[in-house]
């Protein structure tokens, strides 16, 4: 998920992969130098991706304070069945526009920043566009991670929950699960799919919490006027977030309400793509504190 939280940038911007900048937070895009596999042949390619030796990359950062705890390496996948209208990033929308990389060789730049997760608690984020849209590459990479002991975080709208095998979760320690409605019509207004299957991906998480198998849970949303403010949307989420611990306690350990900001139009109007939200504000803060508030009525530890 690209959901107003970091700004990846392609390749060639910003850092080098070879030489990262750890920053406070939300910027620092490293794209993807020395990662990209460009001359094999098309029919062995989607062969490798099959298989999950290789995936289709938009690009990696490092932030410190997002995207889970600690420092974190993050990478972007690329393709999203998703059309949020708010989406930060939708040049991730698509898988073919992202660059070859192979399993092995991410995972041998994970090992680079060993010492750095360690020192910060941080790990590796996987994040997109829709990582589940990758399951097997997806898979090899938390599996690898946690080979290296490193601590897992998959960042997602759930939508494709039921691409996630057991394995899978079994590697994972944290869900980023972006919930950006609470409502089937808003869900469907803001992305243009169905509700049910974040929620269902959900529920399915915090039954394996209860059998004692976790992974532990943050839930995000993304709080635009006039879009996802609705008080009977908040509640419907907040409520949501809630039912999960009753379902098994402490596995949603996290909400976090973010302001919708207008900083992905510039790429949607580059893109050629139609932007709905040219006049929507971000939120008060005022509104802000308000639906933290609601969050928290229900006992949610709520940022
Ligand atoms: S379109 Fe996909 S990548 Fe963009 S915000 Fe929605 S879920 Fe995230």
């Amino acid at each position: 998920m690209t959901c107003q939280i970091t700004a990846p940038v392609r390749p060639g911007q910003d850092v080098r992969l070879d030489a990262p900048s750890i920053r406070p937070a939300r910027r620092a895009g490293a794209g993807l130098d020395g990662l990209a596999v460009r001359d094999v042949d098309r029919d062995e390619r989607l062969a490798a991706m099959r298989a999950g030796e290789l995936g289709s990359v938009h690009s990696w950062e490092l932030v410190t304070a997002v995207d889970g705890p600690g420092t974190r390496l993050t990478v972007f996948l690329s393709g999203c069945p998703l059309r949020c209208l708010y989406c930060h990033n939708p040049d991730t929308m698509k898988m073919k526009d992202g660059e070859p990389v192979t399993a092995d060789e991410l995972l041998a730049r994970v090992r680079r920043y060993l010492g750095v997760f360690s020192a910060t608690g941080g790990g590796l984020t996987l994040s997109g566009g829709e990582v589940l849209m990758q399951p097997a590459f997806a898979a090899r990479i938390l599996r690898g991670a946690k080979e290296m002991g490193v601590h897992t975080t998959l960042d997602t709208s759930g939508f494709l929950g039921a691409n996630a095998t057991d394995a899978m979760l079994e590697d994972t320690d944290l869900v980023l699960l972006d919930v950006k409605s609470g409502v089937p019509d808003t869900y469907r207004k803001v992305t243009g799919r169905d509700l049910e299957p974040t929620l269902a991906f959900g529920r399915r998480i915090a039954e394996r919490g209860a059998d004692g198998h976790g992974p532990e849970v943050w839930i995000r949303f993304v709080l635009v006027p006039g879009l996802t403010d609705d008080a009977e949307n908040v509640e419907r989420v907040a409520e949501y977030a809630a039912s999960l611990n009753e379902i098994h306690a402490g596995t949603v350990s996290r909400v976090e309400v973010l302001p919708f900001h207008q900083m992905g139009r510039d790429k949607w109007h580059a893109a050629g793509l139609e932007y709905a939200l040219d006049d929507v504000e971000p939120p008060t803060p005022e509104l802000v504190d308000e639906v933290r508030a609601r969050f928290r009525a229900h006992g949610l530890t709520t940022y």
